[in-house]
C-alpha cells in the first residue's frame, strides 16, 4: 500500500495519506435472509410495511427507521422503479462487483417508500437522468445475494 506523509506548511501538523481495506461479513438476519431468498427463489423484490406510518421499506427491514415500529407485514414491490440519483464510478476498487465504469444509482421501486442502492446496466451515459424509469434484471444463476439483481436497466 503506497502512503505519503507531508507536513502542512506553517503548521505543526502532519498528514498521513493512506488507504484502509476492510473486508467484513455480517449476518443478514431473519428479515434480510428472507429478502435475499425471495430474490433467489422467486425473483421477487420484497419489502416490509410499517403498521403505524404505512411506509414500505425495500430491502425489507425489521424496524421502522421513523417510528421504530416492528415491521412484520411483507409486501411484494414492483421490479420497476424511478432513478432518484446516480453517480458514475471510473476507478477500480477491490469491493466493486464489476469493472468500471460503473453507474451506481438509488432506485425507488414502485410500491416502496425508500430507495435501493444498486448498479445500472445497459445504459448509455448520455441518457442518464434523474427520474428515468428502470427495471431490475435478474441473474440466471442466483445465490441469495443482492447481486441476484444484476442491475437495473432503463425502460424504453
Ligand atoms: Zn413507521
Amino acid at each position: 500500500m503506497a502512503t505519503v506523509t507531508e507536513k502542512i506548511e506553517g503548521e505543526d501538523v502532519w498528514i498521513y495519506h493512506g488507504q484502509i481495506y476492510i473486508p467484513n461479513t455480517y449476518a443478514a438476519g431473519a428479515v434480510g435472509s428472507q429478502f435475499l431468498i425471495s430474490l433467489r427463489d422467486k425473483k421477487k423484490i420484497m419489502g416490509t410495511r410499517c403498521p403505524t406510518c404505512n411506509r414500505v421499506y425495500v430491502p425489507a427491514r425489521s424496524v421502522c427507521k421513523d417510528c421504530f415500529g416492528q415491521l412484520a407485514e411483507w409486501v411484494e414491490v414492483s421490479d420497476k422503479g424511478t432513478l432518484l440519483t446516480y453517480t458514475v464510478c471510473q476507478q477500480s476498487n477491490p469491493v466493486q462487483p464489476v469493472e468500471p465504469p460503473i453507474v451506481y444509482g438509488i432506485v425507488q421501486l414502485d410500491g416502496a417508500d425508500n430507495g435501493i442502492v444498486h448498479m445500472l446496466g445497459e445504459v448509455d451515459f448520455e441518457q442518464l437522468r434523474i427520474g428515468m424509469r428502470v427495471q431490475a434484471v435478474f441473474k440466471e444463476k442466483r445465490e441469495a445475494s443482492i447481486l441476484d439483481i444484476k442491475y437495473f436497466k432503463p425502460l424504453v
